[in-house]
């Protein structure tokens, strides 16, 4: 799953700008990365290989970096091409041609320790995603869409989402710690701030006080908070405006801008944790904006029930 433009479209989610293909300077930052050691971008790309429980842990004997970490479910082997790279001698020869074909480039890079000519980098090919999204679903706050899959029916089968959502989904969200996560950076770019207005301003909880109930606080408080959210939304992006204008650092002048303002990350991640994360955030406890979000992902690639095999 996955191919040598999926690196840089993680990496250039960075300044919001990962749709864009130009194989020459792809190349050069794929290079950069590899350079300069920015290895969560490589993480979006997922190998499954068949082989035992025996020839897994066979090649976690073998392991001599602690934080590599490679998986075994349903009759598959599965690393991502971080961990790939970083214990390809334990690998099948096999997987070497796997990485060969599926990331040209990028194998080009890792062989020559990342010391590769523009020129020689011109030479080799570059692999591109067959589709920006498979599918799209927007939700009250956001959007999600599915970028790729690799199904082969077992516990680690891997997706790849890209999420839009505000800043207090994405801090609720990214708990969810067993998967890899590339987002805007907020220090890099201004580039299409925009922010999440709710229609209903939903009543805190008398029994949860971690919760919401699905009632609009009285009028007419409910239109005046309305109004005044967008006056301070407006009020705060301004202010932001005019202290970059005059060379403030966006990493600090994106202090002042409200948690309502929307983020922008690519989640891969593998469906044990998946289907932990629908559990989670289906529930009724989790907050109405993420739960909207974990029944999209429900409707788009489904609940397996994975996740019921753990006790805790
Ligand atoms: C309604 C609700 C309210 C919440 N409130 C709070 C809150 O107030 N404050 C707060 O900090 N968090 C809160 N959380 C977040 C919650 O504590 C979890 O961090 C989050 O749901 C991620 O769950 P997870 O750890 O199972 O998932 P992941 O981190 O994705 O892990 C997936 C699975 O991998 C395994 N795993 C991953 N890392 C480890 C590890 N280090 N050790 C052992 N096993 C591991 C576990 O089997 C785990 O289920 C809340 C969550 C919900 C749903």
């Amino acid at each position: 799953m996955g191919s040598d433009q999926r690196i840089v479209r993680c990496a250039r989610v960075s300044f919001g700008r990962d749709e864009k293909v130009d194989p020459e300077r792809d190349k050069r930052l794929i290079r950069f990365l590899f350079r300069h050691r920015h290895a969560s971008p490589f993480e979006h790309n997922v190998i499954a290989f068949e082989g035992s429980k025996r020839d897994w842990l066979n090649i976690l004997e073998k392991l001599s970096i602690p934080t590599v970490q490679i998986y075994y479910s349903g009759g598959y082997i599965w690393v991502n091409l971080r961990n790939a790279i970083n214990s390809l001698e334990h690998l099948p020869e096999k997987i070497f041609e796997q990485v060969k074909k599926s990331f040209p480039a990028t194998w080009s890079i890792v062989e020559r320790k990342g010391e590769i000519s523009d020129e020689e980098l011109s030479e080799v090919p570059y692999t591109t995603d067959r589709v920006f999204l498979q599918e799209r679903i927007e939700t009250s706050s956001g959007w999600i869409g599915l970028v790729d899959k690799l199904e082969l029916g077992t516990d680690m089968d891997y997706y790849t989402f890209i999420v839009e959502c505000p800043l207090f989904v994405a801090r609720q969200w990214h708990r969810h710690r067993f998967g890899s996560y590339n987002e805007i950076s907020r220090r890099y770019t201004a580039y299409d701030i925009k922010f999440y207005i709710p229609e209903v301003l939903r009543k805190q909880a008398k029994t949860n006080k971690q919760a919401s109930v699905d009632e609009p606080v009285e009028e007419p408080y409910h239109s005046e908070f309305l109004e005044e959210i967008k006056r301070i939304i407006k009020e705060s992006h301004s202010l932001y405006e005019r202290m970059t204008e005059k060379e403030v650092a966006k990493e600090l002048a994106r202090g002042v801008l409200p948690q309502f303002m929307k983020t922008r990350y690519y989640w891969t991640v593998p469906r044990a944790s998946l289907d932990n994360f629908i559990t989670l955030r289906t529930h009724e406890g989790a907050q109405k904006e993420i739960r909207e979000f974990a029944q999209a992902i429900r409707e788009m690639v489904g609940y397996k029930g994975t996740d019921k095999k753990s006790r805790l």
